[in-house]
């Protein structure tokens, strides 16, 4: 028995949008696996999908010993290496076309992987053949887009698309097929976007038809955005990383040019009226793009920022937990507090239905009924994130 006078029980986080890695250096993406995995426990993750892996086996050997006890950590839904065409990242692998596609699903199933990405260089048939043979296993793909737009992945029957509209080229008046203009491009078009509009409500509707999911990432956008707060948790990271994203900060707000000035608040309206015509919109972090997306801290972050879009906080709430479960067929064991469903709770602070950012103050975290003190799991990793 535990005294929560004062204190809300939540449902444990189940956010999608997650890695195991993060930007250390141009271009290279280090493998912070084991630092991460307390990090999303302490701030009140229970179950997570890493959404696009730069590694290879780290995510279902991390998987693995999180389940069975031998770590501390969420449970991982693991992503394969991302299924890319040719492109310029050190880390990843270039799809020599629908056969190969095809191969790379089968072979990283078989390794363990429990879910797909696509990503910016894909052509069509090499996604439709990835998606064809993922379903074949009872998997699921989600994608990171810009060579495919919105409407010809739901064609070819992706599950989930992912940061909101911002990767969407389906407004690119002289897009040609299976070739990306450019994200910048598309952003534009997005930015310009009316959501009360015919072309906008079009997409959604397609969307909506072929049961396409979409994911929220705002934390990451967020510091591409200038006039922004600095994002929580930077302390954790080793001092030279945060040194490095605390002048990339700098560089953001006098950036008076930058496209995210619109782009932000215009995602955020976007995201919201996608939910608003019932699409499930799903969250999750993103901790990549130029650093400052720290683990744990920006999952709370993410719902702040949800409650910014318009969303009470119980609805952003509900986003970070039960449409997570949802999207990854597990509402019936995780997502809400019910009798029968598992242990995977946080308690946190104060009420965060009345004011969302209690959802920072988390005191316990129970994963299947296990108790792990979040202020612990954050000291031994304080200073070094950046190094595992
Ligand atoms: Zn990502």
């Amino acid at each position: 028995m535990v005294d929560l006078a004062g204190r809300t029980a939540l449902p444990g986080f189940v956010m999608v949008h997650e890695h195991l890695y993060y930007p250390t250096g141009p271009g290279v993406y280090g493998q912070l696996g084991e630092s991460f995995v307390r990090l999303y426990l302490a701030g009140g993750v229970t179950t997570m999908r890493t959404g696009g892996n730069m590694n290879g086996f780290m995510d279902f050997k991390l998987k693995r010993l999180i389940d069975s006890g031998q770590r501390a950590g969420p449970a991982i839904d693991a992503t394969a290496p991302y299924l890319n065409g040719p492109n310029n990242f050190d880390q990843l692998h270039d799809l020599k076309g629908p056969d190969d596609a095809r191969k790379q699903v089968a072979y990283w199933a078989d390794e363990g992987a429990t879910s797909f990405k696509a990503y910016m260089n894909i052509r069509r048939d090499e996604l439709g053949a990835a998606v064809e043979e993922a379903h074949k296993r009872g998997l699921k793909v989600t994608g990171h887009l810009c060579s495919v737009t919105y409407a010809e992945a739901a064609d070819l029957g992706i599950d989930n698309l992912e940061h909101g509209f911002t990767a969407s080229t389906d407004f690119v008046t002289d897009k040609q097929p299976d070739v990306c203009p450019g994200q910048g491009s598309g952003q534009k078009t997005i930015a310009a976007l009316d959501e009360n509009g015919a072309p906008f409500k079009a997409l959604v509707k397609k969307l909506l038809d072929h049961h396409v999911a979409l994911t929220s990432t705002l934390t990451v956008f967020e510091t591409f955005t200038p006039g922004r707060p600095e994002p929580p948790g930077l302390d954790v990271l080793l001092p030279q990383l945060k040194e490095e994203f605390l002048a990339r900060y700098a560089r953001t707000q006098a950036n008076k040019e930058s496209a995210y000035i619109k782009l932000f608040p215009k995602d955020l309206a976007l995201e919201r009226a996608f939910a608003k015509a019932g699409g499930l919109l799903i969250a999750g972090t993103d901790p990549t793009g130029g650093g400052g997306v720290i683990p744990g801290y920006s999952n709370q972050r993410q719902l702040e920022l949800l409650v910014e879009a318009g969303f009470t906080p119980l609805e952003a709430i509900t986003i970070g937990t039960l449409n997570g479960a949802k999207y990854l067929g597990r509402e019936a064991k995780i997502g809400t507090i019910a009798v029968g469903k598992q242990a995977d709770l946080m308690i946190v602070a104060g009420d965060p239905s009345a004011n969302i950012a209690d959802v920072r103050k988390v005191e316990l975290v129970f994963k299947q009924g296990v108790g792990f003190d979040p202020a612990k799991l954050i000291e031994s990793v304080k200073g070094k994130v950046g190094l595992w």
